[in-house]
């Protein structure tokens, strides 16, 4: 499971007894697209556009069961909590002036010697986060 589709969560969630109503479809529809790490409130809003009787909780739920089943990774930037349907391994380069978060692949980064931090840690994984303005931002 590479990047959350559509496909995958409907196979999964008849699987695991999850129903999918149709906000659901429009949520998971929403973050299959989504390249900009939404927060809750980001799909609740969009979802809300397409479905105005959506409720929060049902956009929790529906986060929440995704994460669960390991189709969305959840990642903290600044106080809010954002969630990536890339589940893939890689690193974030993040604006400081409009907020932008956008991916980038792992192979871009040289690997670091993590895996060899003094102390008796046990590392499994890291991810680098790059700061800086983003091309809009910059015009
Ligand atoms: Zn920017
Ligand atoms: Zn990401």
């Amino acid at each position: 499971m590479d990047r959350l589709s559509l496909r995958a969560v409907e196979e999964m969630a008849s699987g695991e007894g999850f129903k999918m109503t149709p906000q659901r479809r429009v949520i998971v529809n929403y973050l299959e697209k989504a390249t900009n790490h939404p927060t809750a409130d980001d799909v609740f809003y969009a979802v809300n556009k397409k479905f105005p009787m959506t409720s929060r909780a049902t956009v929790y739920n529906t986060l929440n069961w995704l994460k669960t089943v390991g189709m969305l990774r959840e990642r903290f930037e600044g106080e809010k909590m954002r969630y990536d349907p890339n589940c893939e391994r890689h690193h974030h380069f993040i604006c400081h002036a409009c907020g932008l978060v956008e991916d980038i692949n792992s192979e871009l980064i040289e690997e670091l010697d993590a895996f060899k931090l003094p102390g008796k840690h046990k590392v499994e994984s890291y991810e680098v986060t790059v700061r800086g303005v983003c091309r809009n931002c910059r015009k």
